[in-house]
This record gives C-alpha cells, structure tokens and sequence, in this order.
C-alpha cells in the first residue's frame, strides 16, 4: 500500500491506497491555505500520522495543488496557496524525514493525467492530452507513453497561452488566455457581462444555458470555441490520439463538446484529427484519490 496525500487549495486529503486504485482509510481536512509553508507542512504530517495505521507502506505520493517540481520533490506557491514561497519548499525531503517513507510529488494537473491515462477516459492511449477546465485550466501530456515534463517541470500551461491577441486580462497577468474566456469563473463572468442576472456560479451558468438563456449559451459557445482552437493547436504540435477534458467539460459535456469538436477539426489538418477523440473525463470523484496514488506511481 502507498499512502496518498491530496493536497488541494481548499481541501486537504491522506489515504491508504492499494496498486490497483482501491482506497483503505481516508481523512480530509480544510487546507489552511493562509498558513505559511511550515504551517502548511505540519498540517500535513498531521493528516498524514492520522490516516496511518499498522499496515506495511512502500512510500507516499503527494499530488499537489500547486506548482511542483517533481524531479527535485519542490513545491512552489499557487495563488490560492501562497504560502510555499517562490523559491521552492523541499516537501518531498521534508515529509520523508517526517514519515521515513520514500516521498514523490506531482503537480495536481500532471497527477490526474497520469491517473485518467491509466485508469480513466486516456487507457490504453500513448499520446493524450488531460485538461482541467474548472477554477483554472491546467493540463498534463502522456507523450509516447510518458508523463512529458520538460526543462522543469513547468510546462503543460495550456490554459495561459494567448487565444484572443490583446484580449481579457487574465489572473496570471497576461492578456487574451485561454483560461480568461474558458474557465469556470471567467465564462460565469462573460456570461454576466452578457446579461445573466441569476447565480453568479458555472454550475447555475450550465443550467440556465441548457433550458436557453441566451447570455449563458454565448459565453459557454466562446469557450468551446477557443477551447477548440487551443487543443487545434496541440493536435497539430502533438499528434495527439486522445484529449480528455475535466471539471466544466465533464458537467457540460452536451453543451460544450460539439463545438469543441468542430472547431478543432476546422483549425487542424485532417492527418491529425482524424481518429483523434475528445472525451470527457471519466474518474468523477475518485480522480484525486487516484491522482495521489499515480503521484507515487510514476514519478
Ligand atoms: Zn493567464
């Protein structure tokens, strides 16, 4: 057995967790995500010490709600959990004094790549794309058979690539992301700005586009449009034979994945598109859970 820690921006999870993906005892906890990172550090010893029992573990796997630096066991600060710092904490070394365990960690995107590819809506692919579309858009690639990770770590930001030149500001500081026109917030923002007086929450934005509001429909239809424009661009760079789409793709599948569709087939050449699929993700709630397990898997 591993032991699994979920570490999110909100919520915080240890579990025990078989190779197979079956889940033993689990224990969350709000992340007190103003903590500072040996704050952040001891509550999740803490988690981890309370889900851990007498049974034999071979190592602990950390997917992280943050940037991270798997190769090095770093994290680094994320907006909603600023307190690691900007220079990298060691948590990988750290929690493995604290655990005497081997410890491996995974940015959260990449973790729930790894664990779609192997358990998920990605099995049996070589070359897949995962995106979460939710509070942010982050992404993880399965290229030949592999978690891609580049120089440091640090790439698979799809969401930040430029779709509108000059277009909305974006948390990030950038202009024109993706993630400014397709993410959770950014659509329910559109879709206010566009006349929606209702619930100022995407799940609310989904429903209402669904029985025909008309402000909703615009802004959820310019998401799957720059959505399909972005994984265009992918399919063409990657040669990709699957992308599976997280979060607001998987509660809007019907309203979202047609145009999605269409517009990555007319952005791309057919040599790449075709026998390419984009699916929605296939884990639901088990994904973190599975994440955490993959975090020690493959790192
Ligand atoms: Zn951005």
């Amino acid at each position: 057995m591993i032991l699994g820690i979920d570490l999110g921006g909100t919520k915080s999870a240890a579990l025990l967790l078989h190779e197979d993906g079956t889940v033993g005892r689990r224990v969350a906890a709000p992340t007190p995500a103003d903590a500072d990172a040996e704050g952040l550090f001891a509550f999740l010893v803490d988690l981890a010490q309370q889900v851990r029992g007498s049974e034999a573990l071979i190592g602990v796997g950390v997917s992280a709600g943050a940037p991270a630096d798997a190769a090095h066991g770093l994290v680094f600060a994320a907006p909603n959990l600023p307190g690691w710092g900007s220079t990298g904490f060691p948590l990988a070394a750290r929690l493995s004094e604290a655990l005497a365990l081997p410890v491996k960690i995974e940015n959260d995107a990449d973790a729930t790549a790894l664990a779609e590819w192997r358990f998920g809506a990605g099995k049996g692919t070589q070359n897949m794309a995962f995106l979460t579309v939710g509070t942010g858009i982050g992404s993880g690639l399965i290229m030949d058979g592999r978690l891609h990770r580049g120089r440091r770590g640090a790439g698979g930001e799809i969401g930040h690539i430029a779709v509108v030149p000059n277009g909305r500001p974006c948390s990030c500081g950038l202009h024109g992301c993706l993630e400014a026109y397709a993410s959770g917030p950014s659509v329910t923002k559109i879709a206010q700005e566009n006349g929606w007086q209702g619930e100022a929450s995407g799940r609310a934005v989904v429903e209402a586009a669904r029985v025909g509001d008309a402000a909703c429909l615009a802004a959820l239809n310019q998401a799957a449009e720059l959505l399909g424009q972005a994984l265009a661009t992918l399919a063409m760079l990657l040669d990709l034979e699957r992308v599976v789409l997280g979060t607001l793709a998987v509660h809007a599948a019907d309203l979202l994945l047609p145009k999605i569709r269409t517009t990555l087939h007319d952005h791309a050449w057919p040599r790449l598109t075709e026998g390419l699929n984009v699916v929605p993700a296939a884990l639901g709630d088990r994904a973190q859970d599975l994440a955490a397990l993959c975090a020690w898997g493959t790192s």
